[in-house]
C-alpha cells in the first residue's frame, strides 16, 4: 500500500523542494552529523566546512518550554519566512548567516559562533517589558529600546545589562557597539517592511554570531528572524499573528503564520491553510 502523504496546501506551491514530507525529511537527515537539537531547531553538519543545515522543527514552546505542542506547518512556514528576512537582511548589506535555502524545512547557513546573548528590540510595550514596568500592552515607545538577555535555559534567559556582558566577557565593548548597530538596522527594515503589509512590529528577539573573514572577526546576524521570535500585530485590528497565539492560546498558529507569509508575498495569496489535505 502507498504511504498516505500529509500535505499543507502552501507545500505544494514550493517549487524544487526536494522533501515533501516531514517525516521523509526526518528520515533524509538521520544520516546528517547532528550538531545540536534545539526546542524549534535542529542544526547538522554542512556539506562544507564552516556550513551548517538548519532543521525547522514543528515543535512549538512557550515559557521556557513548560508549554509544548507540535504544530504542523510551523517549521515550513518559519524556513520560508525565516530565508526572506534574511535575504532581505543580505540584500541592504545587514550581514546574516544565510546562505540558501535547501528545501521546505532546511536552509544553509554560516557556521559562526554564538554571543550568548538574546538581543531584544521594542519600538511598542508587551510581553516581560510590560510586565516588567507595569506599562499597557501597545503603548508606543519613546524610542526603540534594546535589551540584553543571557542565552541560558536554565536559568530562563535572565535579562542582564552591559555591565554584567563587559565582567563576564560575554562580548567585548567592540562587540556591543557592532551588536547595537546589527539590531536597530534590522530593527529599521523588519518595522518598514511589515508596515507596508499592515503590520506593527512590536518586539523582536535576535541572535548574533561571530565569523572570521581573512582572520578578522565580523558579527553577523544568526538563528532565524520568524514570527516565533517577533511580535506581530495588524495594524487596523490589532490582531496578534505571532507566538503569543501559541502562548495565550488565542487560535490556530499556522493560520497566524501563513497570513504573515501571505502578505509578505512568501506563499501565494491564494494558499489557505483551512485543514491539511490528505493524498494518495
Ligand atoms: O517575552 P519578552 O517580552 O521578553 O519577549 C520579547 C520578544 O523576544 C518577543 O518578540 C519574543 O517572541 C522574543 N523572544 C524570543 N525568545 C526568547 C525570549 C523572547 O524569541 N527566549
Amino acid at each position: 500500500m502507498l504511504a498516505t502523504l500529509r500535505r499543507l496546501p502552501y507545500e505544494g506551491a514550493m517549487r524544487g523542494d526536494s522533501f515533501p514530507h516531514p517525516s521523509l525529511e526526518r528520515s533524509h537527515m538521520a544520516r546528517r552529523n547532528k550538531i545540536y537539537e534545539g526546542k524549534a531547531k535542529i542544526l547538522y553538519e554542512g556539506p562544507e566546512p564552516g556550513t551548517i543545515v538548519q532543521y525547522f522543527k514543528d515543535d512549538a514552546t512557550a515559557f521556557n518550554a513548560q508549554k509544548k505542542d507540535v504544530i504542523e506547518g510551523k517549521g515550513v512556514l518559519n524556513n520560508r519566512l525565516s530565508e526572506f528576512f534574511m535575504t532581505g537582511l543580505n540584500q541592504i548589506g545587514v550581514p546574516t548567516h544565510f546562505i540558501r535555502r535547501l528545501n521546505m524545512r532546511e536552509q544553509l547557513v554560516r557556521a559562526c559562533e554564538i554571543i550568548p546573548l538574546e538581543v531584544i528590540v521594542r519600538n511598542f510595550a508587551a510581553g516581560s517589558l510590560s510586565k516588567r514596568l507595569g506599562i499597557e500592552e501597545g503603548t508606543q515607545l519613546p524610542r526603540p529600546i534594546v535589551e540584553y538577555c543571557f542565552k541560558n535555559d536554565e536559568l530562563g534567559d535572565p535579562l542582564v545589562t552591559e555591565e554584567h556582558i563587559a565582567a563576564f566577557g560575554w562580548a567585548s565593548q567592540q562587540d556591543m557597539d557592532d551588536i547595537l548597530s546589527l539590531a536597530l538596522r534590522v530593527n529599521d527594515y523588519m518595522s518598514g517592511l511589515m508596515y507596508g503589509v499592515g503590520i506593527k512590529l512590536i518586539d523582536f528577539k535576535i541572535e548574533i554570531g561571530r565569523v572570521y573573514e581573512n582572520d578578522y572577526p565580523r558579527l553577523i546576524v544568526a538563528d532565524e528572524i520568524s514570527p516565533d521570535s517577533c511580535r506581530l500585530w495588524d495594524i487596523e485590528t490589532g490582531k496578534k499573528l505571532d507566538k503569543d497565539v501559541f502562548r495565550r492560546d488565542l487560535g490556530s498558529l499556522t493560520d497566524a503564520y501563513s497570513e504573515v507569509a501571505r502578505r509578505l508575498g512568501v506563499i501565494p495569496k491564494t494558499a489557505n491553510v483551512v485543514k491539511p489535505t490528505l493524498i494518495n
